[in-house]
């Protein structure tokens, strides 16, 4: 939640926004979920704000705002507010369990000190002894000081074992979080965050091998939803993935870049293999006639459009992305269903 939200939550407006918010979503046909409501709350605080620009969008489209589509909104406009709550309760449980880590080994540290002194005083009242002294005694009082001291590294062990097992499993959680938050919960792609980082950091290296960066668009998608629903059109989104990921497996990065956009990143390929790759992934996705689980319809098939460029020395990633996207550009111009070089563009023109 932002800031600003956050204020309007608790301010003296909080009540009246609530209920223009849901009185909103029951007019356009929106389920009160937690995170719908949530959604709605930035869409209504600030409709000119890129999230609530999109719900225009998309409410304009007629598109039905199911779980998915709020998990894909959420994801892609109020990342950091719910990474950042899983991240808080993750400390909070290390914090816990530090502290209690710490308290154990300070109370064995405490009773080692005491034991020590007591074999000190033991030893002492030994030397002073005259023969006869009460050794009995004395060595009662070193069994007892040992038992203890046996006891307490014996809870020691205990704590530090659950502690080992207990922050293992926060650090697979957190590796989990970690991982959600870079991949697309409807293709099982890598989302746009992960691309970005990806693609800078490897126009940052200075590896001279060939990177190539291609980006893909399904064609006429929009028509595709509005005659068999969004839905439908989902289950089109995650078949194009499926092919994606068979053909780029290996060193080739594939994500998700936006709603019906793809992109991927060849290290180290030359222009004719990534043009095999592309045309390759271009054929499969048109070869097959798609049905729509439901109802079994024939729905068709589907194209992709394609564009491609080789990163140039010292090339900054935008400046590859914005010639990868010329060359898309072109091929939706020829025609659609094919794949443009961003080098052929520049030469011809
Ligand atoms: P073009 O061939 O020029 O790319 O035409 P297009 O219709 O594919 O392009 P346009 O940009 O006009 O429309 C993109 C459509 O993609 C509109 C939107 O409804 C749809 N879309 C975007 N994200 C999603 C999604 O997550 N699920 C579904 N079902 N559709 C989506
Ligand atoms: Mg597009
Ligand atoms: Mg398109």
């Amino acid at each position: 939640m932002t800031a600003q939200i956050e204020m309007a939550v608790r301010g003296p407006e909080a009540y009246s926004l609530a209920r223009d918010v849901i009185t909103d979503m029951e007019k356009v046909g929106v389920w009160p979920t937690p995170l719908n409501f949530e959604l709605w709350l930035h869409y209504m605080g600030d409709p000119d704000a890129p999230l609530g620009r999109e719900i225009k969008r998309l409410l304009a489209e007629k598109v039905v705002i199911n779980d998915e589509t709020a998990e894909l909104l959420a994801a892609e406009f109020l990342p950091r507010s719910r990474l950042s709550e899983d991240i808080r309760d993750a400390g909070a449980v290390l914090d816990r369990e530090l502290a209690n880590v710490a308290g154990a080994i300070a109370k064995a540290h405490k009773t080692q000190a005491d034991y020590g002194e007591t074999l000190v005083a033991a030893s002492q009242t030994m030397e002073a002894a005259e023969d006869g002294a009460p050794l009995k005694t004395l060595v009662g009082g070193l069994t007892i000081a040992t038992k203890r001291v046996r006891r307490e590294t014996a809870i020691l062990e205990k704590r530090l074992e659950s502690s080992n097992k207990e922050v293992a499993r926060l650090r697979e959680h957190l590796e989990q979080v970690r991982r959600d938050a870079m991949t697309d919960a409807l293709t099982n792609l890598a989302n746009r965050k992960a691309f970005d980082e990806r693609l800078e950091r490897v126009c940052d290296g200075d590896d001279h091998a060939p990177l190539t960066l291609a980006i893909l668009d399904i064609d006429h998608f929009k028509r595709f939803n509005d005659t068999w629903g969004h839905q439908t059109g989902d289950q089109v989104l995650r078949y194009v993935s499926t092919i994606l990921s068979r053909v780029c497996s290996g060193n080739r990065f594939v994500a998700r870049f936006g709603g019906e956009e793809f992109a991927i990143i060849f290290p180290g390929e030359s222009a004719g293999a990534v043009t095999m790759a592309l045309e390759t992934i271009l054929e499969e996705v048109s070869s097959r006639s798609l049905r729509r689980r439901s109802t079994n319809d024939d729905l068709g098939a589907v194209t992709l459009s394609a564009g491609f460029a080789e990163h140039l020395s010292g090339e900054t990633a935008s400046s590859l992305l914005e010639r990868a996207d010329a060359a898309l550009y072109a091929s939706k111009h020829a025609g659609r269903n094919r794949v443009t070089s961003a080098i052929a563009l520049e030469t011809a023109a």
